[in-house]
């Protein structure tokens, strides 16, 4: 081996749900120099590169762009080659139908070294998010992957499709959509029952996942008359019967079916995504506002003997221009509600007051018994000034820090359709409401889902009635209602 060469992963990406990586090949993507990835790979996959690693798209999809084997080994090789660490990643497992045998020999026959990691196939697990094991006690006692991409019509067929009618368990088909009709002539000719259940499931784990089922003989044209596409796994055998009773997706996804559109700041969308998704919802991230730092110096702190932080922002924004976690110790910490006390205590300070209420007015409440003469306020530029007001008229020095401003961060055609064609659009602040609402035109369309009183004040003076308010002003707060709303739908 060239002492300088740099090693191969070939990496399984899972077959769609981004969580269904594995540990080894998150670590991997997140130290790779060059990734060298498929199509069908979750869209966040690449979210765990570094972002200075490039990125090469090698994919290949039925029928569009491909890019042929021999170009993608030589690509994989040239960056080995000059050093860099590779990571080949493949959708669902690289050696289920993945050609990454192929890949791993090219490497070894130029002396590089190639390391493999598996991954979770979509064979399996497409089949498993329908509610369908592919094998069952008393059921299925094996199971066959095949491909559908060979015409059992052909001569030349590597398939021997007798056999594989007379397979005694489920059949797996990948690649197979188009070819339905003819698979399951050949089965039902070589002797498979024709009434045997038969499942396809579309985009297996990705949010918008469908299924169809049928028996042997309707299989094919159910699929067609629901638009069935690739990718797609076509399962046959009696499994298939029972998604009826192991179908528990849906159970736990009160989302399921749901687009929802987050609009808060890149930075902090991730969280409340992640929730949707988990809870069966198609997210659309539509970041209609970005955070800007002002990095104010920071007055001499000592001077002051109340410290009022009214987000999650400004607690991170005040950290980072802190000298020492110290200069906070003689004073008392209000945070304006629990997900600004939470930001707190990440950087190791218990906030001494948190309202109920995440609002201004719940704040200047709480501080009713609180002795105070000089007030600290850091936050951003524009919030109200219910809160100094309040404070001054409780006859206390207040000084106001603005350490950063939202501003509006523009959305792409593509985003701001699919935010106003979904099903419900959140709002966790009124920017986020104001920034939307400009960058789209309108919030005609969707439910508006609205984190609180100033948030719903904000769409009510945009013209808009919001179809829910949280009872509870924090992102939880806004899932609950928003699962409470759905549910009803
Ligand atoms: N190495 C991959 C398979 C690659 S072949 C794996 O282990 O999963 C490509 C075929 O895989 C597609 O035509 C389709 O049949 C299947 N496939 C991949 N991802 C899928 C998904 N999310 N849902 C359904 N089928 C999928």
């Amino acid at each position: 081996m060239s002492a300088a060469a740099g090693t191969v992963y070939l990496v399984g990406a899972g077959p769609g749900d981004e969580g269904l990586i594995t540990l080894r090949g998150a670590e991997l993507l997140a130290s790779a120099d060059v990734i060298l990835h498929d199509q069908l790979i979750g869209p966040r996959a690449l979210e765990h590169a570094r972002s200075d690693a490039e990125l090469i798209d090698v994919g290949k999809i039925g029928g569009g762009k491909q890019v042929p084997q021999e170009v993608t080994n030589e690509l994989i090789i040239e960056h080995a080659l000059a050093g860099r660490s590779v990571v080949r990643l493949k959708g669902g497992d690289p050696f289920v139908f993945g050609r990454g045998g192929e890949e791993v020999s090219a490497c070894l026959e130029r002396r590089i070294s190639v390391e493999v990691v598996p991954g979770v196939t979509a064979g399996i697990a497409a089949p498993a998010y329908a509610g369908i094991p592919v094998t069952q006690r008393g059921v299925s006692s094996a199971v066959a992957f095949v491909t559908g991409h060979e015409n059992p019509d052909k001569p030349e067929t590597q398939i021997d499709w007798p056999a594989l009618a007379t397979f005694p368990g489920t059949l797996v088909f990948y690649m197979g959509v188009r070819s339905l009709g003819r698979i399951a002539e050949a089965l039902i000719s070589g002797g498979r029952p024709s009434q045997q259940p038969a499942a396809v499931i579309e985009r297996g784990t990705f949010p918008g996942q469908r299924e169809v089922f049928g028996t042997l003989a309707t299989i094919a044209q159910v699929a067609e008359a629901a638009e069935i596409k690739a990718p797609a796994i076509t399962v046959i055998g009696d499994v298939a019967a029972l998604a009826e009773g192991i179908g528990w997706r849906d159970h736990a996804r009160p989302l399921a079916g749901k687009t929802i559109a987050v609009t808060r700041a890149r930075a902090q969308a991730s969280e409340l995504a992640a929730r949707l998704s988990a809870l069966g919802a198609e997210v659309v991230e539509a970041p209609a506002i970005k955070i800007e730092p002002l990095s104010p110096a920071l007055p001499d702190l000592e001077q002051y003997d109340l410290l009022c932080l009214t987000s999650p922002n400004g607690v991170n924004e005040l950290f980072g221009a802190l000298r020492d976690a110290r200069d906070l110790a003689g004073l008392t910490v209000a945070a304006i509600g629990p997900g600004t006390a939470r930001a707190l205590l990440a950087h190791g300070i218990k906030a001494d007051i948190v309202p109920d209420r995440s609002v201004a007015e719940a704040l200047v409440e709480a501080l009713v018994d609180v002795p105070f003469e000089r007030v600290l306020i850091a936050r951003a530029e524009e919030a109200r000034d219910v809160l100094p007001d309040a404070l001054r008229a409780r006859g206390a020095e207040v000084e106001v820090l603005a350490l950063y401003r939202t501003v509006a961060e523009p959305l792409d055609d593509e985003t701001r359709a699919a935010a106003v064609g979904a099903d419900y659009a959140t709002f966790t602040s009124a920017s986020s409401a104001r920034f939307f609402h400009q960058a789209a035109g309108t919030l005609d369309g969707p439910r508006l889902v609205s984190i609180g009183p100033v948030t719903s004040e904000q769409l009510r003076v945009l013209g808009y009635e919001p179809a829910i308010e949280a009872s509870e002003h924090t992102p939880d707060g806004l899932v609950a209602a928003l699962i409470a709303d759905a549910i009803t739908r």
